[in-house]
């Protein structure tokens, strides 16, 4: 028998991937360098489709038809280029080697650079959605050459998540690290996302005095409203749920240290290289980070505060009301800043990629799949060109009408001496992206009084220089 597609490496992604595949009626090679995996794979889940077992990558590449899919689901990083390595010289011209791991973007156009040369499609694939939306339907986002897509692009489509249109959660994104850079910045947006609502949380809790099985209600009503959202549903089930052992909220048991694997980092650190402003996303990495800063946090504990005061409960009801305001204010800030970075990114390597189809990709199957992104793709339908997620009418028009709330929500949390970064930020971005002056204009003056390293004039063109250490006469530059 020969396989439509071949996946190695059969850890929670890969081995849920090929059932995926098996399940919607492909024959499908399964490999992985430790054979046992591969023979567990087909004990347990064979009956559900056709599996066939290789135990060598001569014999995995035997069985594939022409021209070969092969994914490769392994630990990013070095373990990607092994792999590489050891089946690149079985396969022939117009073969394709899909990477379905989080590779960092850059990885990958190196990989498909050198693979190019052989004549081999590399499809750098991200795949949104952890291991059950691996198994029922993930959010593919996959780069490579366009010829690639055609052979390959019907079975992604068939294996993905469907939005609620019905519409495949997957999209040819652009060429070589396309794919990768995209699932890069998703994770980002996940990051603030997360961290958006863990802000709201702690709000409702410390300012509004409510207790995490209230708050969890209070986040399910929201889930029936514009903030509709697969993060919304689970926070809502992680806060109402009660600890077996000792009767406590769940997550008042569990150490507040939050861990990263890394792609919120890439995110932020290739938005500075780009010179993207991503603050919230930025933020939101570095919660992470001081959350985990743990002797760092214990020899503040005793730092001054300001005095708790007490809301009532007529008080804590308007309040939970503008919470949901600045978080959903917030949330169009930070995915505005993706978006930003998308668009830089695609600029800087040539990608055109079509902002609307990504957001339209993100609508099912992966973490940050919500109603609002449907919106998302309604602003770049209207307008492709579109400078910013805020100069569409509709988000400009709803972060107008929750403004006010969003001002209080900071007000309360500066009173009450709650962090809420992400919400800060989000304004801060909001509100220096709209002023008129901003204090750059004096940044520039000391760079030239320190520096000499001059400024343009708001009244003509040019470079000037002020003689600050002499008459302070104004020369050319
Ligand atoms: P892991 O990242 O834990 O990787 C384990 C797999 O990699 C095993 O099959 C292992 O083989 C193989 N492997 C490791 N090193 C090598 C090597 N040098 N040569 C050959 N094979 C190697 O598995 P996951 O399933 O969690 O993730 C797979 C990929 O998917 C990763 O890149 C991950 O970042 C990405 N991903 C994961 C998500 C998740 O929710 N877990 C979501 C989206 C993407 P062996 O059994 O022999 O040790």
């Amino acid at each position: 028998t020969s396989a439509q597609i071949g996946v190695t490496g059969l850890a929670v992604m890969g081995r849920n991937l090929a059932r995926n595949f098996a399940r919607n009626g492909y024959t499908v090679a399964v490999h992985n360098r430790t054979a046992t995996r591969t023979r567990e794979l087909v004990a347990e889940f064979g009956h559900e489709g056709d599996f066939v077992a290789a135990e060598t990558a001569k014999e995995f590449v035997a069985a594939l038809e022409r021209p070969r899919r092969l994914v490769i689901m392994v630990k990013a990083g070095d373990p990607t280029d092994a792999v590489i390595q050891e089946f690149a010289p079985l396969l022939e011209p117009g073969d394709m080697i899909i990477d379905g791991g989080n590779a960092h973007f850059a990885d990958t156009r190196r990989r498909e650079r050198e693979l190019r040369e052989q004549g081999i499609h590399f499809v750098g694939t991200g795949i949104s959605g952890g291991e059950e939306g691996a198994l029922h339907g993930p959010s593919i986002m996959p780069g490579g050459s366009k010829e690639s897509y055609e052979p390959l692009g019907p079975m992604l489509e068939k294996i993905s998540a469907k939005a609620q249109d019905g519409a495949p959660c997957v999209t040819h994104v652009g060429p070589d690290g396309a794919g990768h850079f995209v699932k890069m910045v998703h994770n980002g947006i996940e990051y603030a996302d997360m961290q958006l609502i863990g802000e709201a949380y702690q709000l409702l809790r410390d300012v509004a005095g409510y207790s995490p099985a209230r708050i969890a209600d209070i986040f399910r009503t929201w889930n029936t409203g514009r903030l509709d959202s697969y993060l919304i549903e689970i926070t809502a089930e992680v806060l109402s749920h009660v600890d077996a052992a000792t009767g406590k909220p769940f997550v008042d048991v569990v150490v507040d240290q939050a861990e990263q694997k890394g792609t919120g980092r890439w995110t932020v650190q290739i938005a500075l290289d780009l010179g993207v402003p991503v603050s919230g996303i930025a933020e939101a990495v570095f919660a992470r980070s001081l959350s985990g800063h743990a002797a760092l946090r214990e020899a503040s504990r005793g730092l001054a505060g300001p005095k708790p005061a007490a809301l009532d409960e007529a008080e804590a009801a308007v309040f939970a009301d503008r919470v949901e305001q600045a978080l959903y204010a917030s949330k169009i800030v930070s995915y505005t800043q993706g978006f930003h970075e998308i668009a830089a990114g695609s600029a800087e390597y040539g990608w055109d990629i079509d902002l609307g189809a990504v957001s339209a990709i993100w609508r099912g199957g992966c973490i940050i799949r919500a109603a609002f992104l449907d919106r998302i793709r309604a602003a770049y339908d209207a307008r492709p060109d579109l400078p910013s997620l805020l100069s569409d009418e509709t988000f400009a028009r709803e972060i107008a009408a929750a403004q006010d709330d969003w001002r209080e929500v900071l007000v309360a949390a500066t009173r009450q001496g709650v962090a809420a970064p992400g919400f800060a930020a989000a304004l801060a971005y909001y509100d220096a992206l709209r002023a008129e002056r901003l204090p750059a204009a004096l940044t520039q003056g000391q760079r030239d009084f320190f520096g000499a390293h001059t400024y343009r004039r708001v009244d003509r063109d040019g470079s000037f220089h002020t003689l600050w250490g002499g008459d302070r006469s104004e020369a050319s530059a």
